[in-house]
């Protein structure tokens, strides 16, 4: 056993039990630490402030319950929660995800990993994760509003433009940030930047909401263009019909890319001369109507594949954009098998640990999404400035903005990750965001 796998072992025993049980924490925190714990063991300020240990443990979780009334008057009572990891380089940061699975092991994992991607964009921004285990599937507007201003009748105390400020995420688009901020505003009888992801007509910003799936195909160009390569006529396979998927998908596509997939629980639509606008309008469509993919139209001429996933198809690049845990061994082989040579996670830790292993030891260039998913946050940071200086910039300059942050993560991420003549792309995420939050934790002192 190598000294950092024999460190990161040790160091997770070190976690209460309680941690140590949850699958999604666990992961993250070893991936994290099997690349960093050695770099903290051997600068003897950074062992001493004990960073790591620091930002495994959320500065606080605030845990409570949304109390609401359905059409029928019913009363109804979810759990609602906000994980504020950490706030060393800016107000806590990171989206609100409402799903009916979601756990507060999802939350800590998500804001532990925010605090890393937040220090890659160069912005100051800290990690923060929130959510319910509200379902809004089949639920009126009038429902969906009713939900969104009792879990911000709590949260309310607890953000702000300076304190932390929380953003989307899945199940939480434009109408929910809507209803929410509109009930921060109410509550805090002020005007301000408590949330971003907001409308153009209220302080959004431009291309916030394509922002992630934009900013992936920016990465994925800068690390093309490091290995020599670029976009042009490759396949790219692409999960998801969500907010990630569908803006990834059009940019690819405006960069002369081919998809050919893109899917959803139902099963995936392909089509192996790269999906047109139209067919992924009317993915977009099916998304807003709350349907799924099964029957697309016979105009189209993609087919529909039931409970397939993407990474059954030939496909040189793969982007994964729906959920956590999407791609474990087996698909990896599959992906391998299928000819892709770069993954990049558009989605949180779409790839599983023994997935990882199977794309490393086939030498697929893989993207983390804490790299690569980043420019969601980074026009977020841009959205924060913007509203507090009451001057908004057009779609262009946001856009250049945002090509010119996500190649200097990628920069920044290749410099620390490479060595042997390639990039590890994981361990130059893992090791540069930890040496900003390390500076920063360290000059602050013990709080
Ligand atoms: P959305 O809710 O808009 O879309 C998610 C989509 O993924 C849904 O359409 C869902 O399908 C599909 N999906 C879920 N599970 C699976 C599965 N197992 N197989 C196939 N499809 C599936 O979410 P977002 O696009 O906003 O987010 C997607 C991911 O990207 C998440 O991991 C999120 O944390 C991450 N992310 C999002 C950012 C953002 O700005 N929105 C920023 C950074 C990361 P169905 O319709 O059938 O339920």
């Amino acid at each position: 056993m190598d000294r950092a796998t024999a460190l990161t072992e040790l160091f997770l025993e070190s976690l209460s039990a309680e941690d140590q049980d949850l699958p999604n924490l666990r992961q993250a925190i070893t991936e994290v630490a099997a690349d960093v714990i050695t770099v903290e063991k051997n600068d003897a300020d950074w062992a001493a402030a004990r960073v790591l240990r620091r930002l495994v443990e959320p500065d606080r979780v605030i845990s409570f319950s949304v109390t609401w009334t359905d059409d029928a008057g019913d009363v109804q009572v979810n759990r609602g929660w906000r994980v504020q990891a950490s706030n060393a380089i800016g107000p806590y940061k990171g989206g609100l995800r409402f799903h009916p699975d979601v756990t507060l092991d999802d939350l800590r994992f998500l804001a532990f990993e925010q605090c890393f991607k937040n220090a890659l964009t160069g912005l100051p921004l800290g990690g923060g994760k929130g959510g319910a285990d509200f379902d809004p599937r089949g639920k009126s507007d009038a429902e969906v509003m009713r939900f969104c201003q009792a879990f911000m009748r709590q949260l309310a105390p607890h953000i702000g433009p300076d304190r932390d400020v929380p953003a989307g995420d899945i199940n939480v688009g434009a109408r929910e940030i809507g209803y929410m901020f509109g009930a921060w505003s109410a509550a805090s009888g002020t005007y301000a930047g408590a949330m971003t992801g907001k409308g153009l007509s209220y302080g959004g910003s431009e291309v916030r909401t394509e922002a992630t799936g934009y900013g992936l195909i920016y990465f994925v160009q800068a690390m093309l263009a490091r290995a020599g390569r670029d976009l042009s006529e490759q396949r790219i396979a692409i999960s998801g019909k969500g907010n990630v998927a569908i803006h990834a998908a059009r940019k690819a596509l405006a960069e002369r890319g081919k998809v050919v997939t893109l899917s959803d629980t139902s099963g995936t639509l392909y089509d192996p001369d790269g999906l047109d606008p139209a067919a992924i309008d009317w993915v977009a469509a099916q998304k807003a109507a709350g349907g799924d993919l099964s029957d697309p139209p016979a105009t189209l001429r993609a087919t529909f594949e039931a409970d397939a996933q993407p990474w059954s198809f030939e496909a040189d690049i793969a982007l994964p954009c729906a959920t956590q845990n999407e791609i474990d061994e087996d698909a990896a082989k599959a992906l391998v098998d299928n000819g892709v040579t770069v993954l990049a996670e558009g989605a949180n830790m779409p790839t599983t640990a023994g997935a990882l292993k199977v794309l490393r030891k086939a030498g697929v260039l893989y993207a983390p999404g804490k790299a690569a998913n980043a420019g969601g946050v980074a026009v977020s940071g841009l959205e924060m400035s913007q509203m507090s200086h009451r001057r908004f910039m057009s779609a262009e300059e946001v856009d250049q903005a945002l090509r010119t942050l996500m190649s200097d993560i990628h920069d920044r991420v290749a410099a620390e990750g490479q060595g042997g003549g390639s990039v590890d792309y994981a361990r130059g995420a893992n090791l540069a965001g930890y040496r900003r939050l390390a500076r920063a934790i360290t000059a602050q002192g013990v709080l």
